[in-house]
This record gives C-alpha cells, sequence and structure tokens, in this order.
C-alpha cells in the first residue's frame, strides 16, 4: 500500500509520516470495518480514524489505493443523524417543515421499539395477517447497474404465511418454483389496507409530525387512502433483496422504519445533484435512469469514479430514515427484516417546488403517479395560507393551465352543455390510464374516464360528461385572492386539514344510480369487503383482484415496472 501511495499520488511531509507510522494498521481495519464509505458515514467516526487528521488524508488519498484507481473521496456524504436534544424537540414539532437534510435518521428508544414491535415481527404478522395475498419479487442479489434488471419478476399468489415460511427455511419455495440458489424473494408494498390495530399502535409512538397522515402534513389533503403514500405500507426483507432507484411519487417526503433485525443499506443522491446523475448515466449508458425508475441499483464505487456526491446510510434495527423532497434512493438489506413505510408532504418551498419539477418530469416521460397533483395543489391553494406568496403565485399559474387543458380538451369532445353533470368529488385517477382526473370526466357503473380516454372512444360524441366543479365558479377562484373554503371545492379529505367545512359527500349525489356502489369503490369499502371473502377461497381471489384492478380509482404504489413479466404460480399451496 505504502508504495502504490508514494507512486502515484503526491503526498505531503505528514502524509508520509502518518502512512509510515501506521498506515498499514489504519487501512487494514478499515477494511475489516467494511471499508470507508461505510466506515466515514457512521453516526460516530471510529477512534483510529479521528487520531492526527487521518481521516481526511484517508479519503482524499489512500482512498485511491482502496478502490485502485483516482476515485473522488470528496464526493462522499452521510445522512445527517439527530441527536437526542433535537430528537426531544421533533416529539414536539407541529408540522415536518423544520425538515432541512435529504437523508436523516431518527433513533427509536430501544424501548419503544419494542413495544411497537410487539405487531411488527415475522410471528406477529404470520398470525395476525398470514392469509392476506401478497407481491413477491423473484431478484437475484448482487445487482449492480444503471440498466434494467430483467431478473426482477413478480411471483403470484402467495401469502404472508408463505413468505414467512420461506424465510425459516427458502429450499422449499426455491425447489417449488425451481428458482436457482442465489435468488431471493423479496415481499414488497404490503398493503395495511385495514390493519387498524397496527396503524393506531405504531402511531402512538412516534411523533405527531412523522405520523402517516401526520399534523400539518400535506397529504392530509388527499382525497382517498392511497396504499404506501398516506396508509404505510409492509416490507419484508431477507439479505439481499433491493428495491431499485427512484424518488417518491411526485418527489414527496418519505418516512421508512426498519424494525430490523437486519440493517439495511440507503445509497442516496440528494435533489440538487439528481439531473447531473442523470446525463452522466445518459452520457456513459445510454439508459435513463428515471424512465426505468426501480429497476435499476448502482454501488458508491461509480459515484466515487465519476465524482456524483452520494450519501451511504445504514438504517439499523430502529432507526427512522426520513428522506427529504426528490431525494434519488435505492436500498438494500443485508438480512432478514421488516420495514414500514410512508409519504409526507412538508409545507415549504423546496418541497412544493421538488413536486412541481417531478409533475412536469412525469409528463416529459409519461410516467404514472399515484399522488393527483392539481387536485392537491388546488386544495392546499385553497386552505394553506402560510404558503409564500412565491409558491401561492406558481400553483395559481399551475391550476390556470390546468384548467386551460382541460376545456380545450372538453370542446373537442364537445357535450351539450346542460348536460354536464356536477358529481364524484372525490375521485382522483382514471379507471383505464390511472393518469389523474381533474375537472371533467365520464362515469358509468363500472369506471371512471378521464377526457383523454374519452376521446379514445369512438362514440364519445353521445357520451355525458361529468365534472368535480363548475366552470365559473373554477373561473372565479383563480381570481380571487385569498381564498376561503367553498362547498364548490371542499371535500371530506383523509386527514386533518385547515378546511372549515370538512364536508360528507353531498347527499346529492346518492339520487344517481349506481351511486352506491361508486362511493364504496371511491372509499375503498367495495375492496375491503371483498378482501375478506379472498381469505375464505383462494378462487374468488383471484378474480376480485384482476377486478380491483381494473376498477380503481384510488391508488396503490407499487415499485414493481408494469412492463415486467409475471411468473404465474402453478401450483397451489
Ligand atoms: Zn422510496
Ligand atoms: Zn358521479
Ligand atoms: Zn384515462
Ligand atoms: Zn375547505
Amino acid at each position: 500500500m505504502q508504495k502504490y501511495l508514494l507512486d502515484n499520488l503526491p503526498l505531503s511531509l505528514q502524509e508520509r509520516n502518518l502512512l509510515n507510522a501506521n498506515g498499514q494498521q489504519v487501512y487494514d481495519q478499515v477494511m475489516k470495518d467494511g471499508g470507508f464509505v461505510k466506515v466515514f458515514c457512521q453516526r460516530e467516526l471510529p477512534e483510529y480514524l479521528k487520531e492526527d487528521d487521518w481521516v481526511s488524508f484517508y479519503q482524499s488519498k489512500v482512498i485511491a489505493y482502496e478502490y485502485k484507481s483516482m476515485v473522488d473521496g470528496s464526493c462522499i456524504g452521510k445522512p445527517y443523524y439527530y441527536n437526542y436534544n433535537e430528537m426531544l424537540k421533533i416529539y414536539e414539532q407541529k408540522s415536518l417543515s423544520w425538515l432541512k437534510h435529504q437523508i436523516s435518521i431518527l433513533t427509536i428508544d430501544p424501548k419503544a421499539l419494542q413495544m411497537i414491535n410487539v405487531f411488527f415481527n415475522f410471528e406477529a404478522l404470520k398470525q395476525n395477517h398470514g392469509n392476506q395475498s401478497i407481491d413477491i419479487r423473484v431478484q437475484q442479489p448482487g445487482y449492480d447497474s444503471f440498466q434494467p434488471c430483467k431478473i426482477n419478476q413478480q411471483l403470484e399468489g402467495m401469502k404472508i404465511m408463505d413468505y414467512v415460511d420461506y424465510l425459516d427455511d427458502p429450499s422449499k419455495i426455491i425447489k417449488k418454483e425451481r428458482l436457482s440458489a442465489e435468488q431471493r424473494l423479496f415481499a414488497v408494498n404490503v398493503n395495511m389496507q385495514g390493519w387498524d390495530k397496527e396503524i393506531n399502535h405504531l402511531k402512538q409512538f412516534l411523533p405527531k409530525c412523522l405520523r402517516p397522515q401526520g399534523d400539518n402534513d400535506g397529504l392530509s389533503y388527499l382525497r382517498q387512502e392511497i396504499d404506501g403514500v398516506n396508509i404505510p405500507q409492509i416490507y419484508i426483507k431477507t439479505d439481499g433483496v433491493w428495491t431499485g432507484g427512484h424518488q417518491e411519487n411526485l418527489s414527496v417526503n418519505a418516512i421508512n422504519i426498519n424494525h430490523g433485525p437486519a440493517d439495511c443499506v440507503w445509497i442516496t443522491v440528494d435533489n440538487e445533484h439528481v439531473q447531473k446523475l442523470r446525463q452522466k448515466v445518459l452520457e456513459l449508458y445510454d439508459t435513463d435512469i428515471f424512465k426505468n425508475e426501480g429497476l435499476w441499483f448502482k454501488e458508491p464505487e461509480f459515484f466515487l469514479k465519476n465524482a456524483i456526491p452520494f450519501r451511504y446510510t445504514l438504517q439499523k434495527k430502529g432507526d427512522i430514515v426520513i428522506l427529504g423532497a426528490g431525494c434519488l434512493h435505492w436500498v438494500k438489506s443485508f438480512g432478514q427484516t421488516i420495514n414500514t413505510a410512508w409519504n409526507q408532504v412538508a409545507l415549504d418551498d423546496v418541497t412544493l417546488e421538488a413536486m412541481s419539477e417531478r409533475h412536469t418530469l412525469n409528463k416529459e416521460i409519461n410516467y404514472r403517479t399515484v399522488i393527483p397533483y392539481k387536485n392537491l395543489m388546488l386544495d392546499l391553494y385553497i386552505h394553506e395560507k402560510s404558503l409564500s406568496q412565491m409558491a401561492i403565485e406558481r400553483i395559481q399559474l399551475e391550476l390556470q393551465n390546468y384548467f386551460d387543458q382541460e376545456n380545450r380538451k372538453l370542446n373537442l369532445i364537445d357535450p351539450p352543455s346542460f348536460s354536464l353533470v356536477e358529481c364524484c368529488k372525490q375521485v382522483q385517477l382514471c379507471s383505464k390510464c390511472e393518469h389523474e382526473i381533474f375537472l371533467y370526466f365520464y362515469h358509468d357503473n363500472e369506471q371512471y374516464l378521464c377526457l383523454d380516454c374519452v376521446l379514445d372512444k369512438s362514440n364519445h360524441k353521445g357520451l355525458h360528461i361529468s365534472m368535480k366543479y363548475r366552470y365559473h365558479c373554477f373561473y372565479f377562484l383563480l381570481q380571487a385572492q385569498p381564498t376561503n373554503c367553498n362547498q364548490e371545492f371542499c371535500c371530506s379529505y383523509t386527514g386533518k386539514t385547515k378546511c372549515s367545512i370538512q364536508q360528507e359527500l353531498k347527499p346529492a349525489q346518492l339520487k344517481y344510480r349506481g351511486q352506491h356502489k361508486l362511493n364504496s369503490m371511491l372509499h375503498g369499502t367495495d375492496k375491503m369487503k371483498k378482501k375478506k371473502v379472498e381469505r375464505i377461497d383462494s378462487e374468488v381471489d383471484v378474480k376480485t383482484t384482476e377486478n380491483n384492478d381494473k376498477q380503481k380509482t384510488r391508488g396503490r404504489k407499487q415499485s414493481i415496472d408494469k412492463s415486467q413479466p409475471t411468473k404465474k404460480r402453478s401450483k397451489n399451496y
């Protein structure tokens, strides 16, 4: 090592002395502890690196030997670790707007974690929800590429209890599914719809500002529950399984608890460097990290060699990872563990701007998102007086644009204006293309269609179009400043909001035929009823799941790309 460094790098006298004094020992210790990136990014630096300014010498020079190439150690970043006093303050905070860091770690007190984990351990999951069907991803561990991973299929028909059994003894399922020995199964996006006991229990131990549907959380204004967004989802993991690189839906904030026992590693790129990374990867590999979102995983070496700033975060048992807006992240598990995760929106300029940017990007790459951006901005525009003037003006301009777009599309369909029916303010997504429904839409007993999907229908001229709000009301809203709560726009929301109306669904809606069914679809109660049936009969299971997918107007966060091949199970357990 000494020779390599002396031959290849200009060393100061002091650095030569350090190297000669205990260079080999320090290097060996760093390697033994998992390499410099891991050692450097811990909460506390080890004593052997603190002495004699060893850490800056290693970061600037010795690291070249570790990677046998001229890497840039200055691009390594740590997460922010909250200390005890800061944690106490966080428990008193009334919103997430104190959040300043792209990735930060808050460690739950071990006693509190023990109580939380009464419901979040493998046995409890199996006992309380063992019959729930889950998405399983088949994975190749050790993937290190920006190209979309091909071996990332979905395995259908497994239940939570099957997965817990797999953790106990992988060989049975590996044999049954004819997988290779090194492949791993990952239980992703396990829904917690109806897990009220667990969700309420979890909330009790968390600071109010971090809870799902937290205090002054921008997502309180969602009009429906969305799995993994304002309802937590669970991830059950084994060693080597990974979540591919992505930003959260619309770049919103994320909260993620590692319930343990094993550690997870998060590699992240701050929002401000994401475009630089995107360009670099396009240049080098001719692939777009956004078009393959969730399908790639890249180890730190690439970032060191290409001088792109990144952060390396070890999330241990009991650590809560809090992500700032737009933080690009990918995660790998070092063993068997359980994570719960959900989103929030901090109502500050940085977050709202990141969301606006991501919404524009989504349009550019035709990416669907489960969070209805336009509706959310409308509700923030009406209710949140604390937003900066800059944010309010941008949102106003955006709403004006969406309003104009919708009216242009409506003109193409040209329904008789007297036939426009005002209804269904809760609807968020098109049943067919899953893009957002903002103002006008078509619906019957089966589905809600956005105007684009209506235009695709051959008989669209004769269709009755509905609207969530009346044209002139919307027009006046955009002229008015400041805005106030209004029966026309305000709705029943999923969280605690600043709305002074908080109305229930208008009784008038019940006049329409089939409305009851639609309301239950809107609120997800329909789906929950079907879920109970699923548990009795696995035949019904398959059919209702397909049905739900067609009918859903509420969202569901899925990290698996829809285009990925699905591996069907041939036999039933
Ligand atoms: Zn994420
Ligand atoms: Zn309706
Ligand atoms: Zn559509
Ligand atoms: Zn209101």
